[in-house]
């Protein structure tokens, strides 16, 4: 159950186990045919902060990509505490259970009080253990570097966000930190099937076993014997101190990142700002029955409401939602046209160095997806 710290106790339920069939069967018809398809249903959930901005923006994408989507938008996070004063409407976990999909903007989690996270409590209710984020450099973007391409591979359910703390006595706080073999060898598994099945070169396992050898051993241990499975796949393991400094000095030495779900959180962040910053890289949350799209970016509170969040990491969010409903070409062309627009300079919003709204950034988006027609 997940406790309220000071403010609302999110309601427990029971954790699913839906029949993906639908889902499987979109994926195996075809790879790009979108006319003749039933429309699946997805929730879509705007979210609190930017959400609703960059999230109307990757419907919109995804609506002129062709493909056919019957979104049912539900509340959460903040946006529903006010308006049902619960940030997790029963509705919401109904319309889930139904769809087993959605497309999530941000949620607000307040630093050191109120609710404890939804976006925890989603993955963990959904079993969601497998957070993909990837990380690309895109062109027109200015960084110090080109040619990043990583994979973020972050275990999703336990860790530090297992949520079990408890002060022992004032001024003494304790937070555990979960591993167990089940979640780092299926993560491991996951990751290294991701690379095999996308030509992927290595494989390498973040961790800080040198301090604790118990959890981020258990971790290696599985991630090692996992890797022996994949012959093909080099496997290497790096200490997440390290690791960072690298990343931040020759990000092309790695490939796909294997990590726990804090180091997962952390590195992810590191990773975007490789590419340009949180405006630009989408993530998806995978589990064996169902998947929650959603960009690495948080609310961004300091530009909410503006028009001004680059709604590109959101739209690549939606690219992924796309490629996973069956639809592989369709989220190639998403991709271009985000890279098209990119290049063309013809609008980049502020995270970018430019001046353009949300809204013009996927006017240019769409016109380029249109010509790529
Ligand atoms: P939260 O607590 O919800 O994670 P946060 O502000 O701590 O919110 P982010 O929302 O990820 O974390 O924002 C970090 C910084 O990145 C902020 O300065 C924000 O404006 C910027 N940022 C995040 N997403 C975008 C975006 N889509 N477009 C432009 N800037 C963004």
């Amino acid at each position: 159950m997940e406790e309220a710290s000071g403010g609302k106790t999110v309601k427990p339920v029971k954790p699913v186990k839906p029949n993906m069939k639908a889902h499987k069967c979109a994926a195996l018809e075809n790879g790009d045919g979108v006319s003749h398809r039933e429309a699946v249903a997805v929730t879509l959930i705007p979210g609190d902060g930017i959400g609703p901005e960059v999230m109307a923006a990757a419907v919109k994408v995804i609506e002129e990509s062709g493909v056919r989507i019957k979104w049912d938008t539900q509340e959460a996070g903040a946006a529903a505490l006010k308006r049902y004063d619960d940030p997790v409407p029963a509705a919401l976990i109904s319309s889930l259970r139904r769809t087993r999909i959605a497309l999530k903007g941000p949620l607000e989690t307040r630093v050191a009080t109120g609710f404890r996270s939804i976006n925890v409590y989603l993955r963990k209710t959904f079993d969601l253990y497998a957070n993909l984020r990837p990380t690309r450099s895109l062109p027109g973007v200015e960084t110090p570097f080109r040619n990043v391409d990583l994979i973020v591979v972050r275990e999703n359910t336990e860790d530090l966000y297992a949520g079990i703390e408890h002060q022992v006595t004032p001024g003494v706080v304790e937070s555990v930190k979960i591993i167990t073999a089940r979640a780092s060898t299926r993560i491991a598994r996951f990751a290294f099937e991701y690379a095999r099945r996308n030509q992927r070169k290595s494989v390498t396992a973040v961790h800080k076993a040198n301090i604790m050898k118990l959890s981020d051993g258990l971790f290696l241990k599985c991630a090692r014997r996992v890797a022996g499975d994949y012959k093909d796949i080099e496997y290497r393991e790096q200490i997440v101190d390290a690791a960072c400094m690298k990343l931040v000095t020759a990000p092309s030495s790695f490939d796909v990142l294997l990590l726990e779900n804090l180091y997962g959180d952390i590195v992810s962040d590191l990773c975007a700002g490789l590419v340009g910053g949180l405006g630009l890289v989408p993530g998806a949350n995978y589990g064996e029955h169902g998947a929650i799209f959603e960009a690495v970016h948080g609310t961004a509170p300091d530009i909410a409401g503006r028009n001004c969040a680059n709604p590109i990491a959101a739209i690549l969010s939606g690219a992924m939602l796309v490629e996973y409903l069956g639809h592989p070409q369709v989220a190639e062309r998403i991709r271009t046209a985000v890279q098209r627009a990119l290049r063309s300079g013809r609008a980049k919003t502020p995270d970018l160095g430019g001046k353009a709204t949300t809204t013009q950034m996927t006017e240019v988006i769409l016109e380029e997806l249109k010509q790529a027609a």
